[in-house]
């Protein structure tokens, strides 16, 4: 089954076009990675996904598991299955990450008309997710992301992840500021986390990311459009040649 469609979508920020007839299929179980130099609009892609307002969708589609996505509001596209996980994670002082979490997660199950958990429930139930993570129970009780390290926050983006079990997970440059420990735990966590049922979207400008985390598709985005998609050797061949190769191959014909 087809989770996510996008046809010729071109989308522009302050009247600047950024996506330029972009095309992607994402099938349910795949994990696909999305790499480019920086400014080839891989975060404008994410965040258009998840319904950032400051981009504006000028031609194309999106369709999401049978509905066009770009009809919601981004809480809707939350609540549908899309989760994005920022390139560079809020903090918030004074509200706790367990009190976040636990928001989050009822105002998901409220969105599918199911009954809102506890704090009592929730707290079993969230400390069984950091496991996942290999995050001490005490960063529940911290602000959510203030002083965490980068990893720290990372780590935190990915529980999120494991309680609201999206559909479509998109990780931006969620490898970035990471240690090789950190690295293996979120990698470990997206790995445990993608199911036959869902797929996965990561965003990386590095290769990395993907001696961890196996896609099934490597697409290879620049100046606004999936230039060339391969397997998981093509991101090899980027960490060998580094982008020029490609954007001189495919970048000139189209
Ligand atoms: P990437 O994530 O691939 O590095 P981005 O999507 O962040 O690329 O940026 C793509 C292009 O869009 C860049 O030229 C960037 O400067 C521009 N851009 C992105 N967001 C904005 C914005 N809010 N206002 C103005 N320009 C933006
Ligand atoms: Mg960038
Ligand atoms: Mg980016």
């Amino acid at each position: 089954d087809v989770i996510l469609s996008v046809k010729n979508l071109n989308a522009t920020v302050e009247g600047t076009p950024i996506l330029k007839d972009l095309n992607l299929e994402i099938k349910a179980g795949e994990i696909h990675a999305i790499m480019g130099p920086n400014g080839s609009g891989k975060s404008t892609f994410s965040k258009i996904l998840a319904g950032h307002p400051d981009y504006e969708v000028t031609s194309g589609e999106v369709i999401y598991k049978g509905q066009n996505l770009l009809d919601l509001e981004a809480d809707e596209r939350a609540t549908a299955g899309v989760f994005l996980a920022f390139q560079y994670p809020i903090e918030i002082p004074g509200v706790s990450n367990l009190d976040f979490l636990r928001v989050a997660y009822n105002s998901h199950r409220k969105a599918k008309g199911l009954e809102e958990v506890d704090t009592f429930d929730f707290e079993d139930l969230v400390e069984e997710k950091l496991e996942i993570v290999k995050m001490r129970a005490e960063f529940l009780n911290r602000s959510v992301n203030e002083g965490f390290s980068g990893g720290e926050k990372k780590r935190n983006e990915i529980l999120q992840m494991a309680l609201l079990e999206p559909t479509l997970a998109i990780l931006d440059e969620t490898d970035s500021g990471l240690d090789i420990d950190a690295l293996k735990t979120v990698a470990g966590g997206v790995n445990q986390l993608a199911k036959p049922d869902n797929c996965t979207l990561m965003i990386t400008h590095y290769q990395r990311l993907l001696d961890y985390i196996v896609p099934d598709f490597v697409h290879i985005m620049y100046d606004g459009r999936i230039l060339t998609t391969g397997d998981k050797d093509l991101a090899l061949k980027l960490e060998d040649q580094g982008y020029d190769w490609a954007i001189a191959e495919f970048a000139a014909v189209g």
